[in-house]
């Protein structure tokens, strides 16, 4: 499986995968079954990461980051999955970090970046779906009215990821009821909330347990004061900041299912090979073989997508179509591949130790999130092909 890691700039990119891999020989299969059972938070493993500097990755070396890019961010998530590990505990940080690097102000960048950098804080919430808006973004609920010099924000998220285990909240709530909104899509802001000051003053965090291991839960706004220096950028103008927020997290999580199909892949093809039946390895079966190979080529067609999209968000062009199209790719592509590995180890496929069922129902989640393939699907038609608006 060599020729599956980036071979482009083999130097950096060699090195980050290798490093990757090395930390990650520490938390085996064994370890996230563990956490699995009881849906506990990988901790360790997110300490780990933070340490050894992978997660603040983004970060202008001017605050105390590795002032890397979007491409070396990708190696790094695309690395952990392939590795077996489940970069979901910690994603976040990457992907929230492009809407305050290009939209937050130089004093709010110079007060939360360095602690980011530092593991001191950690930016691992992203509040924006609610349970009456779903996909459609632009109908959220969540209110932020400016008092004075605070916003007072009341309302509901769902499905905000890792709140439990966060510092600091990207959040976005409507500032201009959407009646007297200038346009469609104005009348969002961008906050970010310092959770350890918002528990019990307004905000409150439900867990939701879910199929898989998540730390996903439900938050609640009631009368929560927000310091008005934590608006990013300009009131109003939110929807446009998020954006560039969700292109990166549409590449890395396009990453981390390349990194799950490898992991299958490499599962399937060991197995093929052991495994014997009629006297012979089930891998010398065409019927076997055929899937294995065809969810390779799968993958490898989804990863160039993944890193041309990953190519021109470091470049700051237009990457909208490319974001959508390598997770629908990618996500496609690991659940194909996830689906042929449960069937190549026939009923060991079920069982836990195997560690496929759990894989299975961890990239399953990617069909949906953090943009479900209908959306992904009607972005395409409408954007790239011209074809009428459908929503
Ligand atoms: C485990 C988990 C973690 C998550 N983490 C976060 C997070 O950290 N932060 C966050 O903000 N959100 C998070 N989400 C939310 C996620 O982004 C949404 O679930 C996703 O965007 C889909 O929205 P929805 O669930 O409301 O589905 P809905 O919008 O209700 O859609 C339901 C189904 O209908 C289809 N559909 C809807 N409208 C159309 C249409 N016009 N045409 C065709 N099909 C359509 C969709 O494709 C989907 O299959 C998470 C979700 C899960 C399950």
């Amino acid at each position: 499986m060599n020729n599956t890691t980036p071979d482009g700039a083999v130097g950096d990119l060699a090195q980050i995968h290798a490093s990757v891999r090395a930390l990650c020989a520490a938390f085996p299969g064994a370890y996230w079954r563990a956490l699995d059972r009881e849906r506990g938070y990988p901790s360790e493993f997110v300490k780990a990461l933070t340490e050894a500097g992978f997660l603040s990755a983004l970060i202008p070396e001017q605050y105390g980051g590795s002032g890397l890019s979007l491409i070396e961010a990708v190696a790094i998530l695309e690395e952990i999955h392939a590795c077996g590990c489940n970069g979901a505990a910690c994603h976040a940080q990457m992907y929230t970090m492009a809407t305050l690097l290009r939209h937050g102000s130089a004093a709010q960048k110079t007060r939360w970046l360095p602690l980011i950098a530092r593991g001191e804080l950690r930016l691992q919430a992203f509040a924006v779906t609610e349970p009456t808006s779903g996909s459609d973004t632009l109908a959220l609920a969540t209110t932020a009215r400016r008092e004075g010099d605070h916003y007072v924000i009341n309302g509901q998220k769902i499905w905000t990821s890792r709140a439990e285990h966060s510092d600091l909240m990207l959040l976005i709530a409507r500032t201009t009821p959407r009646e007297l909104a200038k346009t469609r899509s104005h009348g969002l802001s961008v906050f970010l909330i310092d959770m350890r000051l918002a528990q019990g003053a307004g905000l409150g965090i439900n867990p939701i347990r879910t199929m898989m291991n998540h730390a996903t839960t439900e938050i609640f706004f009631d009368d929560l004061r927000v310091p008005a220096e934590n608006l990013i950028g300009e009131e109003g103008e939110g929807f446009r900041y998020i954006l560039s927020g969700m292109n990166a997290e549409r590449i890395l999580i396009a990453a981390e299912c390349i990194g799950d199909a490898r992991w299958f892949i490499e599962r399937a093809v060991a197995y093929a090979k052991e495994r014997r039946v009629f006297g012979r390895p089930i891998g010398q079966n065409q019927g076997v073989q055929f899937p294995i190979a065809r969810a390779y080529a799968q993958m490898r067609a989804a990863e160039l997508m993944v890193r041309e999209a990953a190519t021109r968000f470091a470049a700051s062009a237009d990457c909208g179509a490319e974001a959508n199209m390598a997770k629908l790719l990618a996500a496609d592509a690991s659940w194909a591949a996830a689906e042929m590995c449960v069937q190549t180890h026939g009923g060991f496929g079920f069982a836990e130790e195997f560690h496929i069922e759990r894989k299975f129902r961890e990239t399953r989640l990617y069909q949906v999130a953090p943009i479900s393939t209908n959306l992904i699907l009607s972005y395409l038609a409408e954007h790239v092909l011209d074809l009428p608006r459908s929503y």
